[in-house]
């Protein structure tokens, strides 16, 4: 048997050993799935929907303790497993909302006898291989519209989220989603690597470009739907004409907020020179109010570094700064241990040929760069490989609208950053991946649309 040891990364204290999967019972779990998947695609769809509203009341029944274990497992400021918690709720409430509208049969056109539909079926197996930073949101993104829309789930949720994937399986078991039906597989790389040998009609992955290339390179020879949801250097332009407080309040937090382990984490500011010291000043002094502490206590802010090789990373890109010239304003280590613990660091005078610049952080650390123009702040913005998410500060709509237009990223933020909606589609250019979840779009992504021609006799 295999199992899977859970460490809390804010003490290094072994939670548990988990069992975990291995290459012969991902294939039993997807030989179950598949033969199940017809039978529950013929579930009519107020029931698959009854499911998930039972799934919903039973997360806002155990919603503190479903938090803890997250805040244990990942290092997540509990503040912050609770609002992400209450945050599925919206979403599961959209899924349900727009399943039956986004996948109802069309007909597009119906003439002399002659009739043209589309119907929605579903793909039929599906796999999710997924991350740990948003475990609650990056499954769920997942799992519940493919269930929704009549697919059969194989989950592997992150080796760091284990425990939260587990407890997602069991409430949707318990909720009446059939186990063949959902089946959570747990384990590390081999074990996702093992889930991507079988028969699946749709590989749906959460996580970094290595992972996602590897997986893009083993599915390469398949012809099965593939979606890539990957990292970012999402950056923002504050304008000469914001007001420096606000902004920088507001970037701090898209900066850290969950210590700065989000996918659509602010990790690059462009500030223009009329009002860059202003906001240098203002967004240190935000940035120095942040409590680091026990995850668990309700006024920390910044919690422990989920995954431990992330604090070397995060050394390495300040020591490169440091190195480069770039102004180191605050922070700038990691702090003692037991767990793993990095510092809310700021830099200022920083440029391109720094890692800072153009690798994902991910962690608490943030670099200001000077800009003298709009299509300065466009250039820089566009000069990257990721395009997840970007923004601009200035109270000028039309302002903002021209340069957002030019900037390349799936999500565009005029006076805010760092936010996800389950009405808007998610997605990302280049090295921030392939396809979209959330919206109808990230509904009807779990089906396939068929074509049918009807000619009355
Ligand atoms: P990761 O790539 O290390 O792991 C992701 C998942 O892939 C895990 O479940 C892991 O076990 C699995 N895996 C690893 N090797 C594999 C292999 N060879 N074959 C199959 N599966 C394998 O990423 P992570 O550290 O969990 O997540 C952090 C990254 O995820 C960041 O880059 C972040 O930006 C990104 N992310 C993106 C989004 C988005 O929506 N775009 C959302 C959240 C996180």
């Amino acid at each position: 048997m295999q199992t899977l040891d859970i460490h809390n990364p804010a003490t290094g204290e072994l939670i548990i050993s988990l069992q975990a999967d291995d290459a012969a019972s991902v294939a039993h779990k997807a030989q179950a799935a598949r033969a199940a998947q017809p039978q529950w695609a013929a579930v009519p769809l107020a029931e698959r929907m009854a499911c998930i509203q039972r799934f919903r009341s039973s997360v806002v029944s155990q919603l503190d303790a479903l938090a803890l274990i997250m805040t244990r497992e990942t290092g997540k400021p509990i503040g912050m497993s609770r609002n992400e918690l209450n945050g599925l709720l919206g979403r599961l409430d959209f899924f349900l909302a727009q399943c039956a509208p986004s996948t109802a049969t069309q007909t597009v056109f119906d003439e002399g006898g002659m009739t043209e539909q589309i119907q929605h079926i579903p793909l039929g197996l599906v796999a999710n291989i997924s991350a740990w930073n948003y475990p609650w949101f990056v499954g769920c993104n997942v799992i519940v519209p493919a269930l929704l829309t009549g697919n059969a789930v194989l989950y592997k949720p992150s080796e760091f989220a284990s425990l939260t994937g587990v407890e997602i399986a069991r409430l949707l078991h318990e909720a009446g989603v059939p186990k063949a039906v959902m089946a959570c597989v747990v384990g590390a790389g081999d074990v996702g690597s093992a889930l991507l040998d079988q028969d699946v009609d749709g590989v749906f992955f959460t996580g970094s470009v290595a992972t996602g290339a590897k997986i893009a390179q083993a599915m390469g020879q398949r012809f099965v739907k593939l979606q890539l949801e990957l990292g970012g250097k999402d950056p923002t332009y504050v304008c000469e004409d914001a007001d420096a407080a606000t902004a920088a309040a507001s970037l701090a937090d898209g900066a850290m907020y969950n210590t700065g382990q989000s996918c659509c984490s602010v990790e690059r500011i462009y500030v223009h020179e009329k009002i860059h010291d202003a906001f240098v000043t203002e967004l240190v002094k935000t940035v120095k109010t942040f409590k680091v502490g026990s995850p668990e206590a309700d006024d920390t802010y910044i919690g422990a570094i989920t995954r431990a090789p992330q604090l070397a990373v995060l050394e390495a890109q300040v020591a490169d700064a440091v190195g480069k010239g770039a102004i180191l304003l605050t922070g700038g280590k990691r702090l003692p241990g037991p767990g793993n613990w990095f510092e809310p660091t700021v830099f200022s005078h920083v440029n391109h040929s720094m890692e800072l610049m153009r690798e994902e952080s991910f962690g608490p650390l943030i670099g200001i760069q000077k800009v003298s123009s709009d299509a300065e702040a466009v250039r820089f913005m566009n000069d990257t490989r990721y395009g997840l998410t970007a923004g601009v500060y200035t109270p000028d709509e039309v302002r903002a609208r021209v340069l957002l237009a030019q900037v390349n990223a799936g999500s565009v933020y005029w006076n805010c950053c760092d936010r996800v909606s389950p009405r808007l589609p998610w997605s990302g250019y280049g090295d921030s991946g392939l396809g979209l979840t959330l919206s109808t779009y990230g509904i009807q992504t779990f089906t396939r649309p068929k074509a049918w021609h009807l000619r009355k006799a």
